[in-house]
């Protein structure tokens, strides 16, 4: 349980004057309560108000689980059976004496779900968003948060390995993911954050291409994405490496690549603004002459969901501060060619930052 976002927050529903606020984002919920379930189609929600205690919502077969956990106020359990949203409003009318104002995660309610709630409160105004105020709560992350983290960082690592040492002449993409993933979950790494990508040869020149029966190809480079999820926490990193002898075009794209991903590293720390990290990246690239080829931001936020804030990209002028983590991920994709793009995540430190993951990015060839 995180008792100090919790008053954090708390002290902005005061300000917003809100009375009481529905949380029901899951990442937001293990966030706060400290118990991280997927309750599926069912209703799992977290009830804050102002000035009284809390309570946590969730499906019968979960209460336990979340009675276990570090949360430590009441815990409310609903059966399939039973209608949650009556089960909902008879809890905050017994509990709670005012409910005019209620704040809701307008991120992740979704709109069937906020219309049953409401319907129990027609007096009430709904008009406040929290999503944006938990956005702004988990963007420093505590020193905790931060060691999951570089555990998380440390199971890509093992993926990267065992990747690697999986490459050889007939192997498919699929293939390589498969064992991967296999040897993880062998290890206790029950789930990945994303799909994990393995791509060969041209494909990687697509940022979103998926793995296939494609075989790896001889002197040509494998692009991994990857990342574990680790007791609640993500990590997210790419490497790209070379099958045989790389050509020495692709060779002097890999350079461009990671001297951009370098010098923006080397860059970053408290006071600077997301945006020009993104911008030091970028020039790196478009002075070597392929600008238009890096499509996409240079990062994202990262912790409990693998993209959050802040955002590396032009425009947004947040200014970075010790705590905050962050993908560095430029890329160069030419279309039916090659494609590169080296990734790690960092959190920021008070005069640098530092990488969850730690498998080098010379050019490896195996
Ligand atoms: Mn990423
Ligand atoms: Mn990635």
């Amino acid at each position: 349980m995180n008792q100090e976002k919790i008053s954090e927050l708390k002290k902005w529903m005061s300000q917003k004057g809100l009375d009481l606020i529905y949380l029901t984002s899951p990442s937001t919920i293990s966030y706060l309560t400290g118990f991280v379930s997927d309750p599926h189609e069912r209703v799992l929600g977290l009830f804050l108000p102002v000035q009284a205690d809390p309570f946590l919502f969730a499906p019968a077969l979960d209460a336990q689980g979340a009675k276990d956990s570090s949360w430590s106020y009441d815990v409310v359990g609903y059966l399939d059976s039973e209608d949650p949203w009556e089960k909902i409003a008879k809890e905050i009318k017994s509990r709670y004496s005012k409910f005019t104002n209620i704040g809701v995660e307008k991120g992740s309610f979704t709109v069937d779900r906020f219309e049953k709630f409401t319907s129990y409160f027609p007096g009430s105004d709904f008009s406040v968003n929290v999503t944006p105020t938990i956005e702004q709560l988990q963007l420093r992350k505590t020193p905790h948060e931060i060691q999951l983290m570089k555990e998380a960082g440390h199971w890509a690592d093992v993926a990267f390995e065992i990747g690697f040492s999986a490459i050889k002449e007939g192997v498919s993409e699929a293939e390589i993911v498969a064992e991967i993933e296999y040897q993880l979950k062998r290890r206790g790494v029950s789930q990945m954050s994303f799909d994990t990508e393995v791509l060969a040869g041209a494909k990687a020149a697509n940022p979103h291409g998926s793995p296939s029966s494609d075989l790896v190809q001889k002197n040509k480079f494998v692009l991994f994405d990857l990342g574990c999820l680790w007791k609640g926490y993500c990590s997210d990193a790419t490497r790209t490496i070379s099958f045989g002898e790389p050509t020495d075009f692709d060779r002097k794209i890999y350079s461009i690549v990671l001297d951009a991903q370098l010098t923006a590293q080397k860059a970053v720390k408290p006071g600077m603004k997301a945006s020009e990290i993104d911008k030091i990246a970028r020039d790196v690239i478009a002075n070597a002459g392929y600008g238009e080829y890096f499509t996409h931001r240079l990062g994202h936020g990262i912790g409990m969901s693998v993209h959050e804030f802040p955002s590396l990209v032009a425009g947004n002028d947040l200014v970075l501060e010790e705590g905050m983590c962050f993908s560095i991920e430029p890329g160069i994709y030419i279309p039916n060619q090659v494609g590169v793009r080296i990734e790690d995540c960092y959190h920021v430190t008070k005069d640098g930052c530092e990488a969850f993951t730690k498998t080098p990015k010379e050019l490896k060839i195996v």
